[in-house]
């Protein structure tokens, strides 16, 4: 099983932030801004890449997902950047889709 579908399962602890039937978003362990959330659906998906017309339903609760996060964070009004890294050059590193939420800081735009 891998390190995300974990987390979901509560193999591995994560702080939490909002979950329902089908999302978890939890804080991450390295993070970048002063609010970095991971959103990622409790069954797997391995990215992006991989997510098929079925995954539709599922995508979209994502995105409102981080919608929330941000609100229950704060940053709502005042900016936030929602990232999914896809494959080698965009350097995923765990291959289980997850959306970042990032904020409470400002943000550079391109990203390096
Ligand atoms: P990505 O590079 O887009 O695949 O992002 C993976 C993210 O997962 C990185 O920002 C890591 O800091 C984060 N991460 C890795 N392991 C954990 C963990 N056990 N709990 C929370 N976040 C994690
Ligand atoms: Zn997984």
């Amino acid at each position: 099983m891998c390190l995300f579908c974990k987390i979901a399962n509560k193999e591995i602890p994560s702080k939490v932030v909002l979950e329902d039937e089908h999302v978890l978003a939890f804080h991450d362990v390295n993070p970048q801004a002063p609010t970095h959330v991971l959103v990622i659906p409790k069954r797997h998906i391995a990215g992006i890449g991989q997510a098929t017309p079925e995954d539709e339903a599922i995508l979209g609760r994502l995105l409102l997902a981080a919608r929330r996060v941000a609100e229950l964070a704060g940053i709502a009004e005042s900016g936030f950047r929602t990232v999914i890294n896809s494959g080698a050059n965009a350097g995923q590193t765990v291959f289980h889709l997850h959306v970042h939420v990032l904020g409470g800081r400002a943000m550079a735009w391109p990203p390096g």
